[in-house]
């Protein structure tokens, strides 16, 4: 079976791997160069506690109180758009208690064996950098916390099986000596991981050249079009035929889905990182600042601080504002760690999201041949071996995966 994969970020790389291993004749056609869009400078977290849905009940009432202010966590521009306000009112409807649970329920059911993929993955070869360390939540604030104490509640009700220890102020700063003396406590998910994302993309990325899977770069999908059951992807490169194909093009793929007559909502949920060695204590964990609601990620090189959901079209400009508040906000939580001048690296992404923030996976209605995998907002780097894995069982299987069922494109 011949597969064309348009887009070469983790979700596609992680396909075209399992695709390739299960038999698969593999081409990726990628528009720049692989891993990198969003999959690249984001903050490498592999977390199944964090499987609860964006839209989650308090998450609009949040949003209204931080309108007015630019450098707070969540910034919406309104658009003068149909497709943005049918958006927004799905998203608004999907911050309900049950929806949010279901949602949690069905993105951690996704998660079950992400661990074992990621151990899977490095014992055939995979190389990335990965850290075992957990996952610290940190507060300014103790009553802060409970909110996330009931998080973790939730999860046990799901059925996930993680455990998570609460740390009072002296604690947690005996644990993680990096963290500010001011913050009020934390709680350290010990079963929750990180990795280097490029390192990540890179390691799948050379992977598939061992293989044999042909990988495009610098070739733009202009059109996908069914022909005599078989499917022409048209470009900025010699024109294609495959028997199946699976658009995994991020925030960009409704725009193609768009061309088979399949209309899904899907926003680039825009966000920042700044990467740098810097100068002071360096955190041995990867620390989740939760008033701030940005993440810090230890590499070996370097310290990333990542965060920000903007909400402004597929716009990938910098914004100097959004970049200082990732850096304001470390300084209220880390002792003396500081990113340092010159030699920071300044990066921004859109995350693919859906109205009820669960990916797409699975066919596209009415084009037989045709799959689509995307949407996974804030857990694309996590859920990237188990949308591989599932995605070569549905598009070589006789039946779609039944843990699919939740992220179908016409649910
Ligand atoms: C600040 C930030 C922090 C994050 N932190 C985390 C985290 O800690 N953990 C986590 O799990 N997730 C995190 N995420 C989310 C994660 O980065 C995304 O969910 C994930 O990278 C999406 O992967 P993707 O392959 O779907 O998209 P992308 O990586 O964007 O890949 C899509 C690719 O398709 C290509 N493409 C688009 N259109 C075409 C076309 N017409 N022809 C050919 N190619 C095309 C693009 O060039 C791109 O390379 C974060 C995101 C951001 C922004």
């Amino acid at each position: 079976l011949n597969v064309g994969i348009v887009g070469g970020g983790a979700i596609g790389l992680a396909s075209a791997h399992y695709l390739a291993r299960a038999g698969a004749e593999v081409t990726v056609i990628e528009q720049g160069r692989c891993g990198e869009g969003a999959s690249q400078g984001n903050a490498g977290w592999i977390t199944p506690t964090l499987s609860g849905p964006i839209p989650a009940p308090g998450v609009m009432r949040q949003a209204i109180r931080w309108m007015g202010d630019p450098a707070s966590p969540l910034l919406i521009r309104p658009r003068a758009s149909l497709d943005f306000a049918r958006w927004c009112w799905g998203f608004w409807r999907s911050c309900g208690e049950q929806r949010y649970r279901e949602g949690m329920r069905a993105v951690l059911a996704l998660n079950e064996r992400t661990m074992e993929l990621y151990d899977e993955l490095r014992q055939a070869g995979i190389g990335m950098e990965l850290h075992e360390t957990g996952l610290l939540f940190v507060a300014l604030d103790a009553a802060h916390l409970s909110e996330y104490e009931r998080m973790f509640d939730d999860l046990r009700a799901a059925g996930h099986g993680g455990t998570a220890t609460r740390m009072d102020a002296d604690e947690v700063v005996k644990f993680e000596p990096a963290l500010h003396p001011a913050v009020a406590g934390g709680i350290h998910a010990p079963g929750e991981r990180h990795v280097r994302p490029e390192t990540l993309t890179a390691g799948l990325l050379a992977d598939l050249r061992a293989r044999g899977v042909q990988v495009l770069e610098g070739a733009a999908v202009q059109g996908v079009a069914q022909d005599s059951g078989r499917w022409t992807v048209r470009g900025s490169f010699r024109t294609r035929v495959f028997d199946k194909i699976l658009l995994t093009a991020g925030a960009w793929t409704g725009q193609l889905l768009r061309q088979l007559g399949t209309k899904v909502g899907l926003e680039g949920a825009k966000g920042y990182s700044l990467t740098a060695a810097g100068t002071g204590t360096r955190p041995a964990h990867a620390l989740y600042f939760t008033e701030a609601k940005v993440g810090c990620s230890p590499f070996r090189d370097g310290v990333r601080l990542a965060g920000t959901l903007e909400l402004a079209g597929l716009d990938l400009s910098p914004n100097a504002r959004r970049s200082g508040a990732l850096a304001d906000s470390a300084r209220r939580y880390l002792a003396d760690w500081e990113p340092g001048g010159a030699a920071q690296a300044h990066w921004a992404g859109l995350r693919p999201t859906a109205p009820d923030g669960l990916p797409y996976i699975g066919a596209v209605p009415g084009s037989a041949g045709a799959y689509a995998a995307t949407g996974h907002a804030m857990l694309g780097i996590t859920l990237a071996p188990a949308t591989g894995a599932l995605v070569a069982q549905l598009m070589l299987g006789e039946q779609s995966p039944d843990v699919l069922r939740p992220f179908r494109l016409d649910r």
